[in-house]
């Protein structure tokens, strides 16, 4: 699944997780610590909305 900040439009994938800040691949949403913030504009978890999987988005 992947997950869209509302305000930036920045993206996190579980597949990928987000090795920069020490989130491994395959990392569930709900599994990220609760202070996970957005990567680019700080936005809180609440902030995300998810978005489907790779394969969903390819069709829009
Ligand atoms: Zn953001």
């Amino acid at each position: 699944m992947i997950y869209v900040c509302e305000i930036c439009g920045w993206e996190y994938d579980e597949a990928k997780g987000l090795p920069e800040e020490g989130i491994r691949p395959g990392t569930k949403w709900e599994d990220l610590p609760d202070k996970f913030y957005c990567y680019l504009c700080g936005a809180t978890k609440e902030q995300f909305s998810a978005a489907g999987t790779a394969a969903d988005l390819e069709h829009l």
